[in-house]
């Protein structure tokens, strides 16, 4: 199914993101918590490329195991900053064999002391989601920064290059992760204002143990809201609380998104079902599933 046809409509979405294994060896075992993770029905089940500690090469190959053992909606994450145009175009070839019709187009961060791009390279995400789009029929989905990509001198020009990806041919956009709604509000309100109409998935990741906070703030820049801050200071030493608390925390982010009509939620669940069973559990009378 394509998700852009999911996203259509006002009803609640709520779906869950996976990384690939970095060696075959581990498939299986990958496999599982794929099987885990759909059986608490997300709207669709995304998976990473060379991200997070995966790698590329089993993207595809985790993407068929969601939709065609699973049965449940696949996204398939694609880059293409470590990649020739000839792979991404073999990677497109592989995703129409399997009948993964959803792609997530990205341009990847840009390797350390590499030369980008090369001439047969895409420079930007924009250039990726024109390509995919005239090599077959496919669902593209893309990123965006509420708080602004760390690469970008301000948001607004970073608004204007998210319209060029719209215009490229993205059907729907998924967020990088936020810990104040207040973020995504404003943001939406901007995006909206330069013509991006196109629906906004919320990237909400719930945060579990301490060590991931500093990991994803070095990252990408994130805002941390105080309240989150003390959420940390407090549990930070007490696994098992600062496991609950992150739980609620993300439950609340998205019980606040859903009450604010913003109704498409991904969860970064990293490779976590029971976490996510934990949020789902949460959400049972506001996400429900056949
Ligand atoms: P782009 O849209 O190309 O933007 C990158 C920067 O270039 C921005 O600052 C933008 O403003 C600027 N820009 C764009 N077009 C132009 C232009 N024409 N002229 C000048 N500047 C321009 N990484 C992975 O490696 N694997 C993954 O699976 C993965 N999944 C992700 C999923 C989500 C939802 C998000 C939010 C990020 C993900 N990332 C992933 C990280 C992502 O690859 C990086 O943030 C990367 O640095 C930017 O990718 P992009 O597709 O947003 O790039």
């Amino acid at each position: 199914m394509r998700i852009s046809e999911l996203l259509k409509t006002d009803e609640v979405t709520i779906s869950c993101e996976l990384f690939p294994p970095k060696q075959g060896a581990q498939l299986d075992n990958y496999k599982k918590i794929v099987g885990d993770m759909a059986a608490l029905k997300p709207a669709y089940m995304s998976v990473t490329y060379g991200a997070t500690g995966g790698t590329s090469d089993y993207t595809v190959e985790l993407a068929n195991e969601v939709r065609n053992v699973n049965h449940i909606p696949a996204l398939a994450h694609l880059t293409c900053a470590s990649s020739t145009k000839e792979k991404v175009a073999s990677v497109i070839q592989e995703l129409k064999e399997k009948q993964i019709e959803n792609v997530l187009a990205l341009r990847g961060d840009i390797p350390q002391n590499a030369d980008f791009p090369l001439p047969n390279q895409y420079k930007h995400a924009s250039e990726l989601i024109y390509d995919i789009k005239s090599q077959g029929d496919f669902c593209i989905g893309g990123a965006c920064y509420p708080e602004g990509h760390p690469e970008a001198e301000t948001i607004f020009e970073d608004l204007d290059h998210l319209k060029e990806k719209v215009e490229a041919g993205c059907e729907f956009l998924t967020t990088q992760m936020f810990f104040d709604n207040n973020i995504l509000y404003n943001f939406m309100y901007k995006a909206l204002k330069r013509g991006i109409d196109v629906p906004v998935v919320a990237g909400i990741m719930p945060v579990t143990n301490a060590s991931q906070i500093k990991r994803i703030v070095s990252l990408s820049g994130n805002m941390v809201p105080p309240r989150f801050l003390a959420i940390v200071d407090r549990f930070k030493d007490d696994p098992k609380a600062m496991r609950q608390a992150g739980i609620a925390y993300a439950t609340e982010q998205i019980i606040d998104l859903i009450a604010n009509g913003v109704n498409h939620v991904h969860i970064y669940t990293m490779n976590k079902p029971d976490i996510a069973a934990a949020i789902f559990e949460n959400l049972s009378d506001i996400y429900v599933r056949e």
